[in-house]
């Protein structure tokens, strides 16, 4: 086992932000190079719309809280997206400058400006006038917020309910804090709080409140609970000390007030290959881990990771074992872990010409010497409040009966966000789950205040 120690002060350094934010002649160079365009592709290739050119534009002429304002008007959380979104697949790789020289850098004018705000302690919006309705919004990641911040501009009364004691869900607690410090995703819940919107933290609806209480008490509701936890592996040892969700593992790193140390000089595996696995690939390379590697049962081709966090992962160390699948975790006397039995795999052409399967080779069992496992394979889903709430759903991925307005089979009720994600449906990303809170917004002032003044 690597023994290299690294003092816990250097440690909890290393959970500093990776990326340093634009230098004002930097930001003012870069946006000078922007072509300014009509009917821009970058404004179109971003899922929330923002006005690219104009934000771009206005840091160019000194305006910054005007630019932090026209991002944060169509993306509610634009100061989070500027720091995780894949903008390579977004609005910079939409930019027409790609075909002559490099694209514009979006996201980090984008971090410029909303910093600036964030710095400034600018409030950049006010709250409508009173339109008597009430909203219910059940869960303040990305989609609740974007949801909450759209309606109290429409005038509605709005109470968030919230499981955790702080707001912005995985943009707080999940994305790790050397890509998105929290103070970030909780400036945006600031500038939601601030228009009056009442946010019951620590209350757990399906337990604290029912499902049916919200139903009844309020106009509409809005079902942003997001996924949950990671799924069993099913496999031997699972229960052996050691073994971690990689959600709860991140989340500790962002919220203990010391960083662990027992992860100092470990051996650990990650299991699968999503943003997840790699961002707990690489907190526990911070945490002081000696040795990290990633198994996944595919191929490089087919991981899920963006390929920036595939970069990152190399650059911190991070080892991947392709087509190796786990058989069994195995543990010593006291129930820790001490390693994890594998299999090498191949891929198998499917009969319908689908994604190819994994297949375990016979007799190519081996094992791996390690401290610690964390699991990465996807995140269940909330069923069980899914269906509290009587809706339909495929497999825990509620069922819209309308998409562009998220509504679900009971008319009541709307879904954004990693709660309607799967099943060829909807996308697990920062920017859709805030796009997605947005529409439901104004499907529900359509419904319940466009919609009665005219028929009234
Ligand atoms: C480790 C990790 C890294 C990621 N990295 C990126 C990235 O780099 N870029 C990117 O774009 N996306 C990334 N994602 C995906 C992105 O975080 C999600 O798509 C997005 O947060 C979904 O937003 P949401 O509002 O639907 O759900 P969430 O952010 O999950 O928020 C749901 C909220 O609902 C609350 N809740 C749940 N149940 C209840 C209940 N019964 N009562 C009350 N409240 C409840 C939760 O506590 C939570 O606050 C990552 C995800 C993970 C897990
Ligand atoms: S929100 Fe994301 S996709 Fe949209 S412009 Fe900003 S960085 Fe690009």
């Amino acid at each position: 086992m690597s023994t290299t120690f690294i003092s816990l002060t250097e440690l909890k350094r290393n959970f500093a932000e990776v990326k340093a934010g634009m230098k004002p002649k930097e930001a003012i160079e870069e946006s000078n190079r922007c072509l300014f365009c009509y009917d821009a592709p970058c404004t179109h290739a971003c899922p929330t719309g923002i006005d690219i050119p104009s934000f771009i534009k206005k840091i160019a002429t000194g305006n910054l809280k005007g630019s932090a304002r026209t991002i944060m008007d169509a993306n509610p959380v634009g100061a989070s997206c500027s720091r995780v979104c894949p903008t390579e697949e977004l609005c910079e790789g939409a930019c027409v400058l790609n075909h002559s020289s490099k694209p514009i850098l979006i996201g980090q004018l984008q971090r410029y400006a909303t910093d600036w705000a964030i710095k400034n302690e600018q409030i950049l919006f006010k709250a409508g006038a009173s339109n008597g309705k009430t909203v219910a919004i059940v869960g303040s990641g990305p989609a609740g917020l974007a949801a909450a911040r759209e309606l109290a501009r429409f005038g509605f009364k709005v109470t968030v309910f919230e499981a955790k004691e702080q707001a912005g869900g995985l943009d707080t607690y999940g994305i790790v804090s050397f890509r998105l410090p929290p103070e970030i995703s909780l400036w945006e819940v600031e500038q939601v709080r601030q228009l009056g919107v009442e946010f019951r933290m620590n209350t757990r609806v399906g337990v604290d409140v029912s499902a049916a209480e919200l139903v009844r008490d309020y106009d509409a509701v809005v079902l942003a609970v997001g996924m949950s936890k990671v799924p069993m592996l099913g496999i031997e040892g699972e229960e052996l000390t050691g073994v971690y969700d990689a959600i709860d593992f991140v989340e500790a790193t962002k919220t203990a007030p010391d960083l662990d140390e027992s992860f100092i000089g470990k051996r650990i595996a990650v299991i699968g290959a999503g943003n997840t696995a790699i961002d707990a690939a690489t907190c526990s390379v911070r945490l002081g881990a000696g040795n990290v590697q990633i198994v996944y049962r595919r191929t490089q081709e087919e991981m899920t990771a963006y390929d920036f966090e595939y970069e990152f992962a190399k650059l911190d160390g991070v080892a991947f074992q392709w087509l190796t699948a786990p058989k069994r975790i195995l543990g010593d006397e006291q129930g820790n872990v001490i390693g994890i039995e594998c299999v090498r795999m191949e891929l198998l052409e499917t009969d319908d010409g689908g994604r190819k399967r994994p297949v375990p080779i016979a007799g190519s069992e081996f094992v791996i010497d390690v401290d610690a496992v964390i699991k990465a394979i996807g995140q269940t889903k909330h069923i069980s409040l899914i269906e509290q709430f009587g809706l339909a759903h495929s497999r825990g991925t509620v069922t819209l009966v309308d998409a562009a307005a998220g509504m679900t089979s009971n008319p009541k009720v709307f879904a954004a966000g990693d709660v309607i994600f799967g099943d060829g449906q909807g996308e697990a990303m920062v920017v859709s789950a805030a796009q997605q809170g947005k529409l439901v917004a104004y499907a529900i002032y359509k419904q319940l205040v466009k919609g009665q003044e005219a028929s009234a």
